[in-house]
């Protein structure tokens, strides 16, 4: 049987000049809707208890397990606006399948993807006026779910929430499409073979965030990883996949090697290469490489992408010996021309030939 999320009306959501006001600028995950989508898994019951509740604080008692082992996983999608104000999600399928892999990895009971497609049309239908109407601006979604057992002991918990919030989102970065510098992590690593860097979880985010800090305190706005047992292959942002563009007309991204997170954006790039005239191609690259290639110039491009951000240029890279400019230091074409498409196919704007769209309202 599958859920129903029914909707339990918030009684003092915010007045329509309070929202107008978050809506006109709404940043990046500062501001949240009138509800919130909310499940319970137990290993008695199953998943039960399905609803659309009001925006709200959780209470959890101190021994909540995933405060004390971090048993918890994540999801990140959008909703868009179209021209003629329908409303539709990009390839959530994806993400369900991604959610429910994640909770394999990290011993979570998997909620099926009918339930999470579901979670997320009856939130976005109950706060459909947070859906922002300006250009380029979404509802973002965030689905996730944790272990609520309270119970110190160490195994799988017996009590598990899944939640899905809604953020009214401008660009991801402030500055706009502008490239980034990037510094290459040698020191710290993201995730390990055998570990959870395929999974989306928390845990990943908390290990990248002193490497984050690094590259602010040289001067970079991001951090780029390099394989945790040789140091030697690229791999991916804290929050993004990246890929290069090569005098050949090649994309290259890395080959997915169980410490790379599996973005639907990455996918969706390996998917539209070749209606740029590019070959996709997805491998281990070496750092080496890929320092020998924006100093030859072979390396024309360089980029990360997701959800969030789309795709965002990378300028400089840098690292303990030097800094490297990409290219001419710019926004690369191929780089900008692949970020219009994704967004002309989000927005409605292009006819969505790979029926990547799914319409909510
Ligand atoms: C979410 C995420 C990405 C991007 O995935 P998308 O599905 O494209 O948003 C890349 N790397 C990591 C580590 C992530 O958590």
């Amino acid at each position: 049987m599958s859920l129903q999320f029914e909707l339990r009306s918030n009684p003092k959501p915010h007045s329509e000049s309070e929202r107008d006001a978050i809506l006109a600028d709404p940043g990046f995950g500062l501001h949240f809707t009138d509800h919130m989508a909310v499940a319970t898994w137990t290993a008695a019951d199953g998943w039960h208890d399905s609803a659309i509740v009001p925006y709200g604080p959780f209470s959890l008692d101190p021994a909540t397990a995933v405060l004390h082992y971090a048993q918890q996983i994540f999801e990140g999608l959008k909703a868009y606006r179209h021209e003629d104000g329908t409303i539709w999600t990009f390839r959530a399928d994806k993400n369900a399948e991604r959610m429910i892999r994640s909770a394999h990895r990290l011993a979570l009971p998997p909620l099926d993807a009918e339930d999470f497609l579901c979670s997320i049309e009856e939130l976005v239908a109950a706060d459909v006026a947070w859906v922002p109407t300006a250009p380029e601006q979404s509802l973002y979604l965030r689905p996730f779910m944790f272990a609520t057992e309270a119970f110190l002991g160490v195994r799988p918990a017996k009590r598990v929430t899944y939640c899905c919030i809604a953020s009214p989102a401008g660009p991801y970065f402030a500055s706009g499409v502008k490239p980034v510098s990037i510094w290459i992590s040698t020191v710290y690593s993201r995730a390990a073979p055998g570990g959870t860097g395929a999974a989306k979880c928390g845990g990943n985010y908390a290990a990248s965030l002193i490497a984050q800090q690094e590259a602010a305190s040289q001067g970079c706005e991001q951090v780029v990883f390099a394989d945790a047992k040789e140091h030697c292959w690229l791999e991916e942002l804290g929050g993004m996949n990246v890929y290069l563009v090569t005098t050949d007309n090649e994309l290259i991204t890395p080959e997915l090697t169980g410490s790379i997170l599996e973005g639907v954006t990455r996918d969706s790039i390996l998917t539209l290469a070749p209606e740029f005239g590019l070959t996709p191609v997805e491998r281990r690259i070496a750092i080496d490489e890929l320092l020998e290639g924006v100093g030859s110039g072979k390396v024309t491009e360089l980029f990360a992408c997701g959800t969030a951000a789309v795709m965002t240029p990378i300028g400089t890279l840098k690292n303990d010996v030097g800094s490297y400019q990409v290219g001419s230091g710019e926004s690369g074409e191929t780089t900008l021309a692949l970020r219009q498409k994704l967004l002309d196919i989000q927005y409605g704007r292009t006819e969505d030939t790979h029926a990547w769209l799914r319409r909510i309202l």
